[in-house]
């Protein structure tokens, strides 16, 4: 198999929290405990989880948006946390990130194609007439070629994102990050940003797509990772598999009216306080220990007691 277009190793980040008053001790909150992933060419991976549950984090530190605590990351095989941004720059074209206000994105006196051909010409480093051709093809692909000489206020939510995705698809990346691109949207509307997205991703593309939206994670992932308290606590292919987490399977049940609400454990496995498998005899160990992720086959892996691996392989 060809190298990942993205590996990260045993990561985690921790910011330090400053207290109310300048007397007050520091706090540091672990956004992201000691994290694996890889993520190959045509691979789609959904972070799904709880607001607060770390895959923003993890999306931003991937990219370097954020800088990690410990662990690596390597983007093509190259070490990524360890260059300066400077070493950084000329590879960033390659590595996109598609925010979720992309009203705030984007520049208010622009037109759509005044975008797509500024990030032709300065990022792709293409000159004036091949990046307006280009821009113009992309906008076209994108369902924008009546909406050229709009300006930001005068273009809908989705036409707003459409042009986020176009200056980014239009560099053609390897990898593609995109943090809730259909928040705030009509769930017709999210549908047609996810299309244009995951359409238009380049063929040796990988791509991370962190969403609140289980039935987009569901019919567009390739590989769905749930998180939660900063670990990854499921893996799988939803296309091939349900969950078995007690967690993940509450998130992706559409008619379960019942979500985690008695807050996070201190010790052991942060969701035994709502999960209704913590009974005995499994409960001991879910008060005592942090489960760690185990392979239940080649694509689904699972962090809980209560789901016995049959190949009790640690997952890497
Ligand atoms: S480890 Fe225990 S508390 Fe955690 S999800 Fe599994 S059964 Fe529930």
């Amino acid at each position: 198999m060809s190298e990942p277009v993205v590996r990260v190793v045993s990561v985690s980040k921790t910011f330090i929290q400053q207290g109310a008053f300048p007397w007050s001790p520091e706090r540091p909150i672990h956004a992201v405990k000691s994290v694996d992933i890889e993520i190959h060419e045509g691979e789609i991976i959904a972070l799904v989880g709880q607001s607060g549950s770390g895959k923003t984090t993890l999306a931003r530190l991937v990219l370097g948006l954020e800088e990690i605590t410990s662990g690596q990351i390597l983007l093509e095989g190259r070490r990524w946390d360890t260059m300066t941004e400077r070493e950084r720059y000329p590879h960033r074209v390659r590595y996109q990130y598609v925010p979720q206000d992309a009203m705030s994105a984007l520049d208010p006196q622009q037109s759509a194609l005044e975008h797509v051909v500024e990030t032709l010409r300065v990022l792709g480093g293409l000159d004036s007439a091949e990046a307006e051709r280009q821009a113009i093809a992309m906008l076209e692909r994108l369902g924008l070629g009546h909406r050229l000489a709009a300006l930001p206020r005068q273009m809908s939510g989705g036409e707003q994102r459409r042009v986020t995705l176009a200056r980014v698809l239009a560099l053609r990346p390897r990898l593609v990050v995109a943090d809730e691109p259909t928040s705030g949207l009509e769930p017709d509307r999210r549908e047609e940003v996810l299309r244009d997205l995951i359409g238009n991703l380049p063929k040796d593309a990988g791509c991370i797509l962190v969403t609140h939206d289980m039935s987009a994670a569901r019919k567009w992932a390739t590989r769905v990772l749930v998180m939660l308290d900063g670990h990854i606590i499921e893996k799988l292919d939803l296309r091939e598999e349900d969950p078995v987490h007690p967690y993940a399977r509450m998130l992706f049940d559409p008619w379960s009216s019942r979500l985690p609400d008695r807050g996070l454990a201190p010790t052991g496995c942060a969701f035994r306080l709502d999960c209704p498998q913590c009974v005995p005899p499994v409960a001991e160990r879910c008060v005592a220990t942090v489960p760690s992720l185990q392979r239940l086959d080649d694509t689904h892996s699972v962090a809980c007691h209560a789901a016995a691996p049959q190949d009790p392989r640690e997952d890497s």
